[in-house]
């Protein structure tokens, strides 16, 4: 019988599996626990699913705290959803995730490995993204300590911050975010105070109602800073005086933007931001190539690592300038151009106009040639008469989203048969699948993660594939 409610007692953690969270083996069978547990922990389970061999439950007791924990550096550790792997030093975060990806290859994959290389750490631990989406909430989400401390006070519930995993409409007030660099939290106490100091509505999501919706911050490795700030309707005399003592307190904002957003989910990607001060873009770079990344632009979220994981990328496809290269799911096309000038042709497809357009515009401020860009789904344009007439690929990278490829696809780049596929993941787990169904052809020649998240669980992964020289058969 399936009991509801069981609550196993003193139970030792014993590792991490797949999306951050733990395990730990009990009675043959394997446990996934959540709550910011870490190995070496013991501790008491909450059951919420119980079938014959597995389980999965939330820890509500810490017996014994493992030896191996970190002192989390975030005040927000713990009700943000932000950076959850703090309690654990980072040199175990990289190795469970070595880990992960072995296990995904090998477990899912059925893979033969070679021997991987080790994960390539990240330089920064914080500072580390370059771009973050605050939202302003009238619903602030307050700890049961906040609530209990002030038994009868009422307290400020307007916040601008981040959203509270599995709470869609509570808000976290975001007081020092460790994920930019400064002047970002300086951006944004400037924004909530002056917005509370003058009785601007923050955003009533059950109501659809209140003026201050969102607030998206990019800071470039070149030093450049945007802030696009999305309201619900225009009020001209109101967003012109909160814009000017935005960038009167922080002059180094170099372009500040906003959006108006009536329509009831937050995409901004149907809505035309609208240019207060600057270019209304800013540029990044990656080693020598320059990209320009708008408001609605698509860039990897951590420079310094995006820069690591496109040298990984390079090297993998070991090109001599006469390669025929399709860079598969390119958003706006950096992994195509930032290998361009090692081959002979870059053949970019992606399913965003917006992207496919900034693509050109990069290859074009990049004097960049050799480089073609198409938009459209990856399965309806890779067909024989596109390859015909682009060129059979002497190497494919491909970087898809985090469902994997559509198994259409994999038959087709079986078919196409290109001596070598680059596959850039940012999720093993589908990664693991879909190499599996390129087994027929191919050998996993090369494994190297990436860290382009610190404290987080994600992993990105590069693998190598080489065609298998076949006997021909008479
Ligand atoms: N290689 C890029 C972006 C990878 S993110 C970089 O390094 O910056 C994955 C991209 O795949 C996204 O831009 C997404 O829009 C695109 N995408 C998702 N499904 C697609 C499909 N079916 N066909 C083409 N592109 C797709």
């Amino acid at each position: 019988m399936r009991k509801k409610n069981v609550v196993l007692e003193k139970i030792p953690v014993s590792g991490y599996a797949a999306e951050g969270k733990a395990l730990a083996r009990h009675d043959g069978k394997v446990i996934f626990i959540e709550g910011g547990v870490v190995p070496g922990d013991v501790v008491d389970i909450r059951l919420s699913k119980n079938k014959k061999d597995w389980a999965e439950g939330r820890a509500i007791h810490i017996h014994t705290y493992s030896d191996k924990r970190a002192e989390p550096f975030c005040e927000h550790f713990g009700t943000c959803g932000g950076c959850k792997w703090q309690m654990l030093p980072y040199s175990l975060q990289l190795e469970y995730k070595q880990q992960q990806v072995a296990d995904h290859l090998q477990r899912i994959g059925k893979l033969a490995l070679p021997a991987m290389d080790p994960i390539k750490g990240s330089r920064h631990t914080i500072h580390y993204r370059n771009k973050l989406e605050f939202t302003f909430s009238n619903r602030a989400y307050l700890t049961a300590e906040e609530i209990k401390d002030n038994e009868g006070v009422v307290l400020e519930r307007n916040a601008l911050g981040f959203h509270v995993p599995k709470l869609f409409d509570k808000v976290l007030d975001i007081n020092t975010c460790y994920l930019q660099e400064e002047p970002v939290n300086l951006i944004k106490n400037t924004v909530r105070e002056y917005a509370l100091a003058h009785g601007l509505s923050f955003y009533d999501i059950r109501a659809q109602e209140g003026w201050l919706r969102n607030m998206v911050v990019r800071i470039c490795t070149t030093g450049e800073i945007m802030v696009n700030l999305v309201i619900h309707h225009e009020n001209k005399k109101n967003r012109e005086a909160l814009l000017q003592h935005l960038l009167k307190t922080v002059p180094a904002i170099t372009t500040l933007v906003y959006t108006i957003n009536p329509k009831k989910n937050d995409t901004i990607f149907d809505l035309e931001p609208k240019v207060y001060y600057g270019k209304g873009y800013v540029e990044e770079k990656l080693e020598d190539f320059v990209f320009k990344i708008g408001p609605k632009s698509f860039f990897q979220t951590n420079t310094y690592q995006g820069e690591v994981l496109y040298q990984v990328t390079r090297e993998f496809a070991g090109l001599t300038g006469t390669e025929i290269v399709y860079d598969l799911y390119c958003g706006t096309g950096s992994i195509g151009i930032f290998v361009s000038p090692q081959a002979k042709k870059i053949v970019g497809i992606e399913l965003i106009r917006e992207a496919i357009d900034d693509a050109k515009e990069n290859a074009a401020r990049n004097n960049v040639q050799n480089a073609h860009f198409f938009a459209g789904d990856v399965i309806d344009i890779c067909d024989d008469a596109f390859f015909e007439q682009h060129g059979q690929p002497d190497v494919v990278i491909t970087d898809p989203p985090r469902a994997g490829m559509h198994e259409k696809l994999v038959s087709k780049l079986l078919q196409i048969a290109a001596p070598k596929i680059v596959y850039v993941s940012c999720n093993p787990a589908t990664q693991a699948r879909d190499l599996a169904l390129l087994d027929a052809l191919y050998t996993v020649e090369k494994v190297q993660p990436v860290d382009m998240f610190p404290h987080t669980h994600h992993i990105e992964n590069v693998v190598l594939l080489k065609k298998k020289l076949l006997a021909v058969s008479h």
